[in-house]
């Protein structure tokens, strides 16, 4: 576990072999409709403006609504998606700028866990075969190394070699999701983006899962982005926690000081709509989230939470705020909350 802080500037982060993955100003947009009968085409701002840093060995939290750019994020950090304007830098070099060839020889240090594990997998591969694919893939070594390095990933991840035999629909969810995180770590990564890894499994599952991934970080030196709409998962598992709302980050900072103090009204409304095992405060005076997420399509002028947020003013509804740093946290609000 390792503390971190975000640096809005550009330009500080390629000096900083710490920093293994940083993006700057990082957009991506999609055109949809259009057509004779359609008119023009419109823009969907699925992500607005990215410009982060990750730190070695940290799991760093990304959380927020459904819908507000998480999964894009992460799969454009990863070149999964290409960007529409703004750069990824992996430990100093420029992943935008690259050609196919280069970006392929990265990619094994650059992996991800998806939510669905059995969707996934193929369900017509074996689990030896789910395995050797990207380690044949990348080059690795003879049949006799890939089937050693596929029995030393099993035990790995917790699992005897016997089901290096076994299809995905033979593993229960939580040996499914092993193989998802064993298949990630073949080619030896060190940053790794867990897209919603335990939303899909039972509590008791999840809480395995969870505890392996944090063995595994320590051992491999890993370094985690960690997607999530789970804010009691994003307490016990991430260093710091980046909330997303519409496309951009409107606060960062480490997770203690996030949920001890929020400073952005957003932070603070999610947080207060998780449930409260005190049923004694359930009914406790709290202001509320008001109305629908805008349409990425046609944003609010100004902060783009205003329609939402019960603390807003008439600067709010003009002036964008911009992510800025405050206390060595980083947030976007004209008027941040105080104790
Ligand atoms: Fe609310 Fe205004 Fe802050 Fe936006 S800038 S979060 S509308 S107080």
């Amino acid at each position: 576990m390792t503390g971190s802080v975000l640096q809005p500037e550009t330009g500080t982060a390629a000096q900083d072999d710490r920093i293994v993955l940083s993006t700057r100003d990082l957009t991506k947009h999609y055109r949809v409709g259009g057509g004779m009968f359609a008119g023009p085409p419109r823009v969907v701002r699925a992500i607005d403006g990215v410009t982060l840093d990750i730190r070695a060995r940290e799991t760093f939290a990304l959380v927020g609504e459904s819908g507000c750019g998480k999964t894009t994020l992460g799969r454009v950090m990863l070149r999964l998606q290409e960007p529409t304007s703004g750069t990824i830098r992996y430990r100093g070099t420029d992943l935008t700028g690259l050609g196919e060839g280069p970006m392929r020889a990265l990619r094994k240090n650059l992996q991800i866990v998806f939510q669905d594990p059995f969707a996934s997998l193929n369900p017509r591969m074996r689990i030896g075969e789910i395995l050797a694919e990207p380690l044949r893939s990348h080059g690795y070594g003879t049949p006799a190394e890939i089937r050693d390095r596929c029995t030393e990933l099993l035990e790995m991840v917790g699992l005897r070699r016997q089901y290096l035999r076994n299809y995905p629909h033979q593993l229960s969810g939580g040996q499914r999701q092993r193989i998802g995180i064993a298949r990630a770590l073949a080619n030896k990564p060190d940053f790794v983006v867990c897209d919603e890894s335990v939303s899909a499994l039972d509590v008791s599952i999840q809480a395995q899962v969870l505890n392996l991934l944090s063995d595994l970080q320590d051992q491999l030196k890993l370094t985690y982005f960690f997607i999530t709409h789970d804010l009691a998962v994003v307490r016990q598992f991430a260093d710091r926690v980046g909330v997303m709302f519409l496309g951009r980050l409107v606060e960062v900072g480490t997770t203690e000081e996030l949920f001890a103090r929020p400073l952005h009204p957003y932070t603070m409304l999610l947080m207060s709509a998780v449930p409260r095992p005190d049923p004694r405060k359930r009914g406790e005076d709290r202001p509320m989230m008001r109305g629908e997420i805008p349409s990425p399509m046609n944003l609010p002028k100004g902060c783009r939470f205003h329609t939402r947020c019960p603390f807003a003013r008439d600067i709010c509804r003009v002036e964008d705020p911009g992510l800025q740093t405050l206390g060595g946290r980083a947030v976007a609000c004209h008027f941040p909350l105080e104790d």
